[in-house]
């Protein structure tokens, strides 16, 4: 299996002044996991985003000022998230990477792509920067598929709810967006009553699960909710959030993943879009070991080599299950589930 590895110089240049979780090691570690996957990894330079695709997800007044305020010398966009000079070819960089991934896709250059970008996208509004994201890079690829015509499938297993990607299509049906994150927990939003309204009612489901779980109630939902309900709406394309903060090992949340887990839910999408129309994302995920083993993990989910035996690490307790009933019941007045 060929694996594009869409990467540029430029992502290693957004680097905070002080110390930060979101930093350039980052990558390495991904590029890394992907190296050690039994995958044909094929490098390509991300370019800059088109500017009228991106000022179809952000306000032109939004995207104006984020260039005029990294031309000014940066700083902080929010409590959480900063800018330098540099930063502005990164995230225009970031933005580009999937768009261009799709177009190397359909010309047939790999069965599966990886944007191994920086800054992440999946909280970026499309009036804000916020948690560490500047421009929503998945939703961007997401609202460049659908314009051109096809369904898209968004997969969000990054630990924190993907506020801006929910945001842009909450009303979108061409676009169906899961999340499984912790909650409560940063950013707020993502309860399970969450889904969607007009034309996009039912294609928004969230799967809100409580800090401690294992991936025995993550298997589960992708058994029971994940698999059934993107399976009803017939994908074209299916893209992927793929923080890797929920691991057990990650410092800022509390579920505890192994890599096993995350081999079990790539491997668990392969039949749902065909070969060729899968393009993951790197969101979050701030431990570099866990980064590194998870990408690795999930990449020969993705490519069929996967150990049916292995994990998961623990068991949820009850709470978990009874989130996973809540949501079920939830999801079924739209979707047939288990
Ligand atoms: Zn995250």
């Amino acid at each position: 299996m060929r694996v594009l590895a869409v990467g540029h110089p430029s992502f290693q240049m957004h680097r905070s002044p002080t110390w930060h979780p979101e930093r350039p090691d980052r990558l390495t570690a991904a590029h890394e996991g992907l190296e050690q996957a039994p995958v044909q990894m094929v490098e390509i330079q991300a370019t800059p985003i088109d500017t009228d695709l991106l000022e179809s997800v952000h306000s032109s007044e939004y995207v104006t000022a984020i260039h005029g305020f990294c031309s000014a010398g940066g700083g902080d966009l929010d409590p959480d998230t900063y800018a330098v000079p540099e930063t502005w070819d990164a995230a225009v960089r970031s933005a580009g990477a999937g768009p261009l991934a799709v177009g190397r896709l359909e010309e047939g250059a790999a069965e599966a792509a990886f944007c191994i970008v920086r800054p992440p996208g999946h909280h970026a509004m499309p009036n804000r920067a916020m948690g560490f994201c500047i421009f929503n890079n998945i939703a961007l690829t997401a609202r460049h598929l659908a314009d051109a015509g096809h369904k898209v499938a968004i997969v969000d297993w990054d630990v924190h709810h993907g506020n801006g990607t929910q945001d842009l299509f909450i009303s979108d049906g061409r676009v169906l967006y899961i999340s499984l994150h912790q909650f409560p927990f940063y950013p707020g939003t993502g309860w399970l009553d969450e889904l969607g309204y007009g034309p996009g009612t039912g294609t928004n489901v969230n799967i809100p699960l409580p800090s401690g779980s294992y991936g025995d109630v993550y298997r589960e939902a992708f058994r029971r909710v994940v698999l059934p309900v993107a399976r009803q709406f017939g994908p074209d394309w299916l893209l992927v959030s793929a923080g890797y903060d929920a691991h057990l090992r990650d410092p800022l949340a509390e579920v505890n993943l192994i890599e096993a887990d995350y081999a079990y839910m790539a491997n668990s999408l392969v039949d749902l879009v065909p070969q060729g129309r899968t393009v993951a994302f790197l969101e979050g995920g701030y431990d570099l070991d866990a980064i590194r083993d998870s990408v690795a993990a999930t990449f020969a989910g993705f490519a069929g080599v996967i150990d049916p035996a292995a994990g998961p690490h623990g068991q949820s307790d009850p709470a978990a299950w009874r989130s996973l009933e809540l949501v079920e019941r939830a999801v079924a007045e739209f979707w047939e589930v288990h």
